[in-house]
C-alpha cells in the first residue's frame, strides 16, 4: 500500500497520519485547537471535534463506567458471588490490554531509545539529558516535600487503631528484609546488566535468608525461622522475575551514541532500529483503540475483587486522603504551573492531549505499560518532536517518579504516626532524599512504589511490618501514583520541546548532515521521513526548516 509522506509543520515536526498505516489519527500539532475543542460553531465542526476527541471520551468513559460497573458487581456479592473462575473470565478483558501493552515495551523503550540517543548530538544529548534530569529531580523532591508537609499537616496515622484484626500476615514481621545499602547497590547493578538478554525479563536483587541451611530451599521454609536478630542473616544475590529496564535503558543510550558515531557505518542500523520503531508505534495506535474496553474491565475488576472496602476507607481514609489529594495538588497545581512559567502555554490544554495515556495509567497502573500510549499523544497531540519524546520518555517511565515519591512520604509518615514515633529534623530530610533516590529504583509496574518504601523505612528506622496497611490500600494509591507518574514525564518531554524550540538547539549537527549525504548516495531504497528522524528533524540554523528540502532531495 502506497504511504503518503508526512507533513511536516513549520516547526520540522513531522505529523504521523497514523490512518495511513491502519491507525487511528490522534491529531496532530498543526492546529491543535482545532482538534482539541473549543472551536466549534456549527453541526459540523462539534462533529469533527467530537470524532478528533473520540478517543480521549471513550477512555475517560471507560474509568467512569468501569468503576460504577466494579460497585454494581461488588454490591452484587462481589468476588464471592461469581466465583473465582467468573472472577477471572470478567477480568480478562483488562489483562489482555495488559499484556498488548507489555509486549510492546521491550521493542519501544530499545528502539526509541537508540534511536533518540543516536539523533542527538553528543553536546545536545548531554544538555537535553542534563536539563531533563534536573526537571525530574526538582520534580520529585517538591513531590516528596509535598507529601511530608500534608502528611504532618493532616496526620492520617495520628488517630489510626490498627486493632488485632492486622493484615499483617503471620510470617511478615520476621521476614529478614534487606539493608538500604544492597538496595543502592542493587540499583547500580541493575543499571549495568551482565546479560543483556536476561535483563529483558530479569532483574538482580540481594536477599537475605536466615539461616545456611535455608539457602536453596524454598522462601516459605526459610521466612518463619524465628526473630531476625536471633538467626544468622546469609546474604546472596539472584536473579528475579521482572524486566531490568534501568538496565535496558543505559545500554540503549550508550548503544545510540555508539551508532552516531560511527558515522555513515552506524546509518543503516540507525535506521534499522527507528523502522522498528515506526512499526511498533503502528501496532501502539491499533492497541489504544483496544484500550477503553480494557480499562473498563481492569477498573471494575479491581473493585469487585476488594473486600471490605468500606472498613478500608474507615479507617485509612485520612492516609488515601492525604496521598489523592497530595497527588491532585502536584497535578494540577505544581506541574502545570512549572510548565506554564518556563514554557509560557497553556499546560491544561497539554493535559488534555494526553488524557487517554493518563486513563490508561489509572487503568494498568503501570508507567512502563502507559509508555507506548504516551509516547505516541505528546507526539501527536502536543507537538512534541519524536526525537525528544523518544529519548526523554522512556527515561522518564524508569527514573522519575513523582507520585511514587509523594506517597512514600506520606506512608513513612504515617507509619511513625502509626508507632507514635516523632520526626526530628534529619529524619524528615531523610525520609525526603531516600525517597526520591528510592523512586527512581522503583519499577514501572502494579505497586513498584510499596517494594521501595522498606528502603526508607529501613533509612529512618520504622518498622517494615507496618507496609501491610500500605499494601492494602495500594489498589488504589498506586493509580493515582501512576497518572501522575507519568504525567511527570510528559511535562517534562513537553518543556524539554520548549526549551529545544526557544535556544533553537538544532537536533542534528553538520557531521550528521555528512551521514545523510553520505545516505543519499546508497542505492539501497532510503526510508522515508516517517522511518527516518534522522532525516526529518534536521533545522536550519537560522530555524527554518529544512526538512522539506531534506526530504525532497531524498525522495
Ligand atoms: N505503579 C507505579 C508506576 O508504574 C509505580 C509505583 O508503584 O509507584 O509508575
Amino acid at each position: 500500500m502506497a504511504v503518503d509522506p508526512p507533513k511536516a509543520d513549520p516547526k520540522g515536526v513531522v505529523a504521523v497520519d497514523s490512518t495511513a498505516n491502519g491507525g487511528p489519527t490522534l491529531g496532530s500539532r498543526e492546529d491543535p485547537g482545532a482538534k482539541a475543542g473549543g472551536c466549534c460553531s456549527s453541526q459540523d465542526q462539534v462533529r469533527r471535534c467530537l470524532r478528533a476527541n473520540l478517543l480521549v471520551l471513550l477512555t475517560v468513559a471507560a474509568v467512569v463506567v468501569g468503576v460504577v460497573l466494579g460497585v454494581g458487581v461488588s454490591a452484587a456479592g462481589g468476588a464471592d458471588a461469581l466465583g473465582p473462575a467468573r472472577l477471572t473470565a470478567f477480568a480478562f478483558p483488562g489483562e489482555l490490554l495488559l499484556r498488548l501493552l507489555k509486549m510492546i515495551i521491550l521493542p519501544l523503550v530499545v528502539c526509541s531509545l537508540i534511536g533518540g540517543a543516536a539523533s542527538l548530538d553528543p553536546s545536545a544529548l548531554g544538555r537535553v539529558g542534563a536539563w531533563a534530569l534536573l526537571f525530574f529531580l526538582v520534580t520529585t523532591l517538591l513531590a516528596s516535600a509535598l507529601g511530608v508537609g500534608l502528611a504532618l499537616a493532616l496526620k492520617p496515622g495520628a488517630a489510626f487503631t490498627a486493632g488485632n484484626d492486622s493484615v499483617v500476615d503471620t510470617c511478615g514481621h520476621n521476614a529478614p528484609t534487606k539493608e538500604v545499602l544492597d538496595s543502592f547497590l542493587d540499583l547500580v547493578r541493575n543499571i549495568f546488566p551482565s546479560n543483556l538478554v536476561s535483563a529483558a525479563f530479569r532483574s538482580f536483587s540481594t536477599s537475605y535468608v536466615p539461616s545456611q541451611k535455608c539457602i536453596g530451599n524454598t522462601t516459605e521454609t526459610c521466612s518463619c525461622t524465628g526473630q531476625r536478630e536471633n538467626v544468622t542473616m546469609i546474604q546472596f544475590g539472584r536473579e528475579v522475575e521482572g524486566m531490568n529496564i534501568l538496565g535496558l535503558v543505559m545500554f540503549a543510550i550508550v548503544f545510540g551514541v555508539a551508532l552516531r558515531k560511527l558515522g555513515p557505518e552506524g546509518e543503516l542500523l540507525i535506521r534499522f532500529f527507528n523502522s522498528f520503531n515506526d512499526a511498533t508505534m503502528v501496532l501502539v495506535s491499533w492497541i489504544m483503540w483496544y484500550a477503553p474496553i480494557g480499562i473498563l474491565f481492569l477498573v471494575a475488576s479491581k473493585i469487585a475483587e476488594m473486600k471490605d472496602v468500606r472498613q478500608l476507607f474507615i479507617r485509612l481514609g485520612k492516609y488515601i486522603l492525604c496521598c489523592l489529594l497530595g497527588h491532585a495538588i502536584h497535578g494540577l497545581l505544581v506541574l502545570p504551573l512549572i510548565y506554564f512559567l518556563f514554557a509560557r502555554k497553556n499546560p491544561y490544554r497539554f493535559l488534555w492531549g494526553i488524557m487517554t495515556p493518563l486513563a490508561t495509567a489509572f487503568g494498568t497502573s503501570s508507567s512502563s505499560a502507559t509508555l507506548p500510549l504516551m509516547m505516541k499523544c505528546v507526539e501527536e497531540k502536543n507537538g512534541v518532536a519524536k526525537h525528544i519524546s523518544r529519548f526523554i520518555l522512556p527515561i522518564g517511565a524508569t527514573v522519575n517518579m513523582d507520585g511514587a515519591a509523594l506517597f512514600q512520604c506520606v506512608a513513612a509518615v504515617f507509619i511513625a504516626q502509626l508507632n507514635g514515633v516523632s520526626l526530628d529534623f534529619v529524619k524528615i530530610i531523610t525520609i525526603l532524599v531516600t525517597a526520591t533516590a528510592s523512586s527512581v529504583g522503583a519499577a514501572g509496574i502494579p505497586a513498584g512504589g510499596v517494594l521501595t518504601l522498606t528502603i526508607i523505612l529501613e533509612a529512618v528506622s520504622l518498622p517494615v511490618k507496618d507496609i501491610s496497611w500500605i499494601l492494602a490500600v495500594d489498589w488504589l494509591v498506586d493509580r493515582s501514583c501512576t497518572v501522575l507518574n507519568v504525567e511527570g514525564d510528559a511535562f517534562g518531554a513537553g518543556l524539554l520541546q520548549s526549551y529545544v524550540d526557544r535556544t533553537k538547539m538544532p537536533s542534528s549537527e553538520p557531521e550528521l548532515i555528512q551521514v545523510k549525504n553520505e545516505v543519499s548516495l546508497n542505492p539501497l531504497p532510503l526510508a522515508t521521513e516517517e522511518g527516518n528522524p534522522l532525516l526529518k528533524q534536521y533545522r536550519g540554523p537560522a530555524g527554518d526548516s529544512s526538512a522539506t528540502c531534506e526530504k525532497e532531495s531524498v525522495m
